[in-house]
């Protein structure tokens, strides 16, 4: 089952980018595993991203139910086990709670690929950075007509203290990783992310071309493919009582 969101990923992105990451993919594999493959669900859990225009969410509740009577269908149609393949973070609560009520209602086990995971990084530059060069590529492996190469900038740098770094979950402070929760617009003005390596610049980002997004493609579908061979292989496990 692909998911994304549709949610602002800076100037230069489409709003669609996740759910087009997730479909693409999803296609991707498709093709090449013994897999059934719901349309894609497009809308996800992006209130942290409402500051910025075109955003769209729903509430948690609404999300959790709608997927689980999904997944219930399909149970109904005979469905052993799920793969939700997720490219929006935002979703990962909610779908961790459906894997949970699918396991012990079910007995049905779920596998939650996300590709920042998968591929922690990618040409030398982190994956989790959102609308930075490794999700630019990933974009432009499937729509490259979408990518506004002309408007993709670095963030300028949004501190909250002089000595505590945040990140939209987490706040590190001398070595140490604090959870909280802050918007997008707390962390980043232009409301894309790029935590660079290596001396990267500015240019850098319309590097992240069609052509260097295809290997990643390839190399995300190529991990979960060969994961769902094994997953399926995996015995059917007893309903909690
Ligand atoms: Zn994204």
């Amino acid at each position: 089952m692909p998911l994304g969101s549709t949610e602002q990923h800076g100037p230069h992105l489409p709003l669609g980018a996740d759910w087009i990451e997730a479909d693409g993919l999803a296609k991707v594999v498709t093709s090449r595993a013994d897999v059934i493959t719901t349309q894609i669900i497009p809308v996800g859990l992006s209130e942290h991203h409402m500051d910025f225009p075109g955003t769209l969410t729903v509430t948690r509740e609404h999300y959790k139910n709608f997927i689980m009577d999904i997944s219930e269908c399909l149970i109904r149609w005979g469905a052993k086990r799920f793969v939700f393949l997720s490219e929006h973070g935002g979703n990962l609560d909610a779908l961790s709670e459906i894997a949970l009520t699918l396991r012990t209602k079910y007995g049905v086990l779920s596998a939650i690929p996300q590709w920042w995971e998968i591929v922690p990084e990618f040409n030398n530059q982190p994956t989790m950075q959102h609308g930075g060069y490794a999700e630019i590529a990933f974009v432009a492996s499937i729509r490259p007509d979408l990518v506004k190469y002309e408007r993709a900038q670095l963030p300028p740098p949004k501190e909250l203290t002089k000595t505590i770094r945040a990140e939209l979950d987490y706040f590190k402070f001398k070595g140490m990783t604090v959870r909280t929760y802050l918007r997008t617009k707390d962390v980043s003005a232009i409301g894309s992310m790029s935590e660079q390596l290596h001396e990267f610049k500015e240019a850098d980002l319309k590097s992240a071309t069609h052509d260097v997004g295809r290997n990643l493609l390839q190399s995300l579908a190529d991990s979960i493919i060969e994961f769902i061979g094994e997953f399926n292989k995996l015995a059917p496990l007893e309903p909690a009582r």
